[in-house]
């Protein structure tokens, strides 16, 4: 049905789809190299309320990545939320928060660090931050959580030989489809690395889909291989999350 509100709107922008890329939520440790990857509880609950109060559709990320290649398929702004390095902060307060809301989230874990610390950071000098355990994972992949791959110890991908290469991506999926009894099929590039040959692993090696860190909007045309995110810091709320979502939608008009 014809509304004025939605030809209005059809005027101004078209509607957008972002994957938001979360990492820590809790309180902050000052001491972090990495501060600024702390959420808040309260501002992660703020920031899925005031995207659902701007009337922006919440989705799982599989649901985004069947809508590439439908050039309609987007008729409204949606939104994704991942979690990046599996941290237990997520399981105790950003899990809860979704599924209070109906909402649903993927979480990207570095599988043979599974119930200990995020030792990829800690040996380059950053604080130890818990992760999930197995039954917390399989916990919530049965309430409808999508579980990733982030490989298995968080390496530089593209320094790797071939067969570390293969192990930590081929070898994660196994691992963690037998944690959750399910097939695996997200996975994510520890630091946002990839080139020509860890493309090819990824998919050699059964994913459908990955995503990376520059920032950006899905479009129609997007490579479900490097689907962009849009990253969310501490102070990302209200109108400085609409800004960074505007500003992720020009980096896609700029490259034009
Ligand atoms: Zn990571």
């Amino acid at each position: 049905m014809w509304s004025v509100r939605g030809a209005h709107d059809r005027v101004e922008r078209s509607p957008s789809t972002v994957v938001l890329l979360y990492h820590r939520i809790g309180m902050p440790r000052l001491s972090s190299l990495v501060a600024g990857q702390y959420v808040l509880p309260r501002f992660f609950r703020a920031q899925l309320d005031y995207l659902t109060y701007r009337g922006w559709n919440a989705l799982a990320l599989p649901q985004v990545v069947e809508l590439l290649g439908q050039p309609d398929g987007h008729d409204c702004n949606s939104f994704a939320v991942t979690f990046d390095d599996a941290y237990l902060g997520v399981y105790d307060h950003a899990c809860p928060a979704l599924a209070d809301r109906n909402m649903t989230a993927t979480v990207f874990v570095v599988v043979d660090r599974i119930g200990g610390v995020n030792e990829w950071d800690s040996t380059a000098g950053d604080v130890r931050e818990p992760l999930m355990s197995a039954g917390q994972i399989r916990e919530i992949a049965q309430l409808g959580f999508e579980i990733g791959s982030h490989t298995l110890t968080h390496p530089h991908l593209v320094a790797l030989n071939e067969s570390d290469l293969r192990r930590e991506i081929v070898d994660s999926k196994k691992k963690l489809e037998d944690i959750i009894g399910k097939e695996v099929l997200a996975f994510s590039y520890p630091y946002g690395e990839y080139d020509d040959r860890v493309l090819a692993a990824v998919a050699e090696a059964g994913y459908g889909y990955a995503v990376a860190t520059r920032l950006g909007t899905v479009q129609s045309d997007t490579d479900p291989f490097t689907i962009p995110r849009v990253n969310i810091r501490w102070n990302t709320v209200g109108r400085l999350l609409m800004r960074k979502i505007r500003r992720a939608e020009r980096t896609r008009r700029i490259r034009r």
